[in-house]
Order: structure tokens, then C-alpha cells, then sequence
């Protein structure tokens, strides 16, 4: 059980790390939810919220339960949440303000940046190092504890020299 807390509390310190990083890129927002909502007559869009993917891609494994059961403490179960309006199978997804999960995402919500997100990393800043897979499974294994200390190490400064990148844009 100790195990597991530790692990969990090294997931949470990547989230954080990873949230700063794309709340300092703020792309999602400007370049794809604002443009895909005019282009739908100003209605609400899923943009990748497309599955409930913390039910399908989440491991059988107690680390993934922990972190589940810390989420729905903090954010409620998935049926809790209610839309009168629905756009996207996850319910967590709030239709008019995106993910509910400020924190506690599973790692393939967490991890994910769609292709055009990754175009805009290496032409605007020259960031060639975001692998949303690699993200992923780096993520699946700090919650495993199959991320060894030396590359979780490199995984928390990969991400805060792509944040620090950010202020320095390619042009
Ligand atoms: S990851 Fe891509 S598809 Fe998903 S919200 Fe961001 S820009 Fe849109
Ligand atoms: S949990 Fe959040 S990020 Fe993941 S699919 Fe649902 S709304 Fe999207």
C-alpha cells in the first residue's frame, strides 16, 4: 500500500508539471475548442473527449484503482454528472467547459495532444519532444512503479525544459 502512495504521489507531481506546461501553451482553447465551436454555430464540441477512455484504456492494476478512487472522492463517480446537452460519451465532460478533472486525469487523458497540437510544439517553439505514446506509457508506469527513479527524474526535466521553452517562441 505504501507503494502505491508513493506512486500516486509521483503521478500527481508529473499531472502538475504537465498541466502547467499546457496551461503556459494554452493551445487547446485558442486554436481548436473557440474555431471548432463558431464553425458549429457556436455549439458546444467533444473536440478528442470522443470515449470514456479512463474506462477503456485504464489498467487493472490497484495504482489505477487508487487513483480512481481519489478522483471520485474529489470529483464524483462518472454517473454522478448529468448533461442536459451531451456531446461526448465521457462525463466529465461538461459541455460548455470542457474536463471537470483539474487533476487526477487518467494517463491517456492526461498524455494525449493530437497531431495538429504537435505541429504547432515544433514549428512555434521548436519542441520536438513531445511523444504523446511515450507520454503515456511513462505515465502508466510512475502509477505502476515501473518508471525507474533515474527516468522519472528525465521525465520531470524533459517537461520543464519544454515549459521553459515555451517562453521563447521560434518566431
Ligand atoms: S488535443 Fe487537439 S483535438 Fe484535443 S482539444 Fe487539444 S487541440 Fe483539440
Ligand atoms: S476524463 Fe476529461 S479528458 Fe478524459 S475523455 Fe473525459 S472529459 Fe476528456
Amino acid at each position: 500500500m505504501q507503494a502505491i502512495e508513493a506512486n500516486l504521489k509521483r503521478y500527481l507531481s508529473a499531472e502538475q508539471r504537465l498541466n502547467e506546461f499546457f496551461g503556459k501553451l494554452n493551445y487547446c482553447l485558442s486554436y481548436c475548442i473557440v474555431p471548432e465551436k463558431r464553425k458549429n454555430g457556436d455549439r458546444p464540441v467533444a473536440a478528442c473527449c470522443q470515449n470514456k477512455y479512463y474506462s477503456i484504456c485504464d489498467l487493472p492494476h490497484p495504482a489505477f484503482e487508487r487513483l480512481r478512487q481519489e478522483r471520485e472522492q474529489r470529483f464524483g463517480k462518472p454517473e454522478d454528472h448529468v448533461w442536459p446537452d451531451p456531446v461526448s460519451p465521457c462525463q466529465y465532460h461538461d459541455p460548455h467547459l470542457g474536463c471537470l478533472l483539474t487533476t487526477h486525469k487518467s494517463p491517456i487523458c492526461l498524455a494525449f495532444f493530437c497531431r495538429q497540437g504537435i505541429d504547432h510544439l515544433r514549428s512555434r517553439y521548436g519542441i520536438y519532444t513531445y511523444d504523446y505514446l511515450g507520454f503515456y506509457y511513462a505515465l502508466e508506469w510512475i502509477l505502476t512503479g515501473d518508471l525507474p527513479e533515474q527516468e522519472y527524474e528525465s521525465f520531470m526535466a524533459d517537461i520543464a525544459a519544454m515549459t521553459a521553452r515555451l517562453q521563447q517562441p521560434c518566431a
